[in-house]
């Protein structure tokens, strides 16, 4: 048997390779493997449905991580990808996997966290599985959501001079990971210490605390513009930008002095002498969403101060381009995940 490395293919060769021996046979199987979440529908209405799996020592690091944030973020990062479909989050499952370590005391905990998130979004927990594991824990979440057929917007249609927009700031949850696994290394050496984050609430916040941008999509249905494609920023921009981009067919150019990063970020990139655009571009985790609109509706959202326009799509397929602050263009890559690149 030939046996092909899963560095050598990386995450989304290994996922095109599954989905290229399955074919769609239902009618209601709108959009199957391939953007932020699944699209089902029946009638007018439309249901989209996406999963993730978060596994400890991988995603998540007890030793920092609280459980109650563990259980939060591991809600809003899927209603995150529901949001990115233009979809309205409604019902989640969730399945955990725990060792017989873990006291009923933390279970309790992570879904306290888990409980915060339904209130937050307005989402029922409808069901899931429990299972023990030998060590380690393990939690999965689906997420479903609700919208009428006409507004799903996906990954595959931007169009060449849409303008590409973004919310929030971006390479915050990347800086406070750092933050909190340099005071992790620093514990480790010397349990007598004490962890520093005074100063740096946001970016940890950022980290531990993400929020899916469902206001965002309100705000959007609001000023009557329906994106002509989005992404949620899980991997980094440029990793989300490729995304929109190879899959529309088209290129893109952003321009850095356009990138929203957050004071406290660009000081925590200064203070380790790095480039903050760095941490935006391949940082990840921000949950921030992504997203093209037509030019004739760039006048509902220029005076927003939670968007900011970075750039637009462009003719040139397969062309990303990053133009510096002094004109220069420099081809975008995306990191992405490097988990089977270890
Ligand atoms: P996101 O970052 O938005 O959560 P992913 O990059 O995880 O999206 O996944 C991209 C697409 O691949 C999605 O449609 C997802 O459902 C699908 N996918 C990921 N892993 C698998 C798998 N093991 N089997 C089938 N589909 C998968
Ligand atoms: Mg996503």
């Amino acid at each position: 048997m030939q046996r092909t490395s899963l560095s050598t293919l990386g995450e989304f060769g290994l996922i095109d390779r599954i989905a290229e021996k399955f074919q769609i046979t239902n009618t209601s199987t709108v959009k199957g493997i391939g953007d932020d979440a699944a699209v089902l529908r029946y009638g007018d209405t439309s249901l989209v449905v996406t999963t993730d799996l978060l596994i400890e020592g991988v995603h998540y690091d007890l030793r920092y991580v609280p459980l109650k944030h563990l259980g939060y973020k591991a809600v809003t990062v899927n209603l995150s990808d529901v949001c990115a479909m233009n979809a309205k989050p409604k019902q989640i499952t969730v399945s955990i996997g725990i060792s017989n370590k873990f006291y009923l005391e933390a279970i309790e905990e992570i879904y306290e966290g888990i409980r915060l998130a339904c209130v937050q979004y307005g989402v029922d927990l409808v069901g899931g599985d429990t299972s023990t594991t030998k060590s380690g824990s393990m939690l999965s979440i689906t997420a479903i959501g609700e919208a009428t057929a006409d507004k799903i917007v996906y990954r595959h249609t931007a169009n060449a001079g849409d303008l590409i927009c973004v919310s929030g700031d971006l390479g915050g949850a990347y800086a406070g990971l750092q933050v909190l696994e340099r005071e992790q290394h620093l514990f480790d050496i010397d349990p007598s210490m004490t962890p520093v984050l005074k100063g740096y609430e946001y970016i940890v916040q950022r980290q531990l605390k993400p929020e899916a941008r469902k206001d965002v999509i309100e705000m959007l249905a609001g000023l009557d513009i329906l994106p002509t494609a989005m992404i949620d920023i899980s991997d980094g921009l440029s990793s989300e930008i490729l995304h929109i981009g190879t899959k529309s067919g088209k290129g893109a150019k952003i321009y850095e002095s356009k990138i929203p990063i957050a004071d406290e970020t660009e000081a925590f990139a200064k203070e380790l002498q790095l480039d903050p655009n760095t941490f935006a571009l391949n940082g990840g985790e921000d949950y921030e969403l992504l997203f093209t609109i037509k030019q004739s509706d760039f006048p509902k959202l220029k005076n927003n101060p939670d968007i900011s326009v970075i750039g637009h799509i462009t003719e040139h397929a397969g062309v990303f381009e990053l133009i510096a602050d002094d004109g220069t263009a420099i081809a975008l890559q995306a990191q992405g995940w490097k988990n089977f690149a270890l």
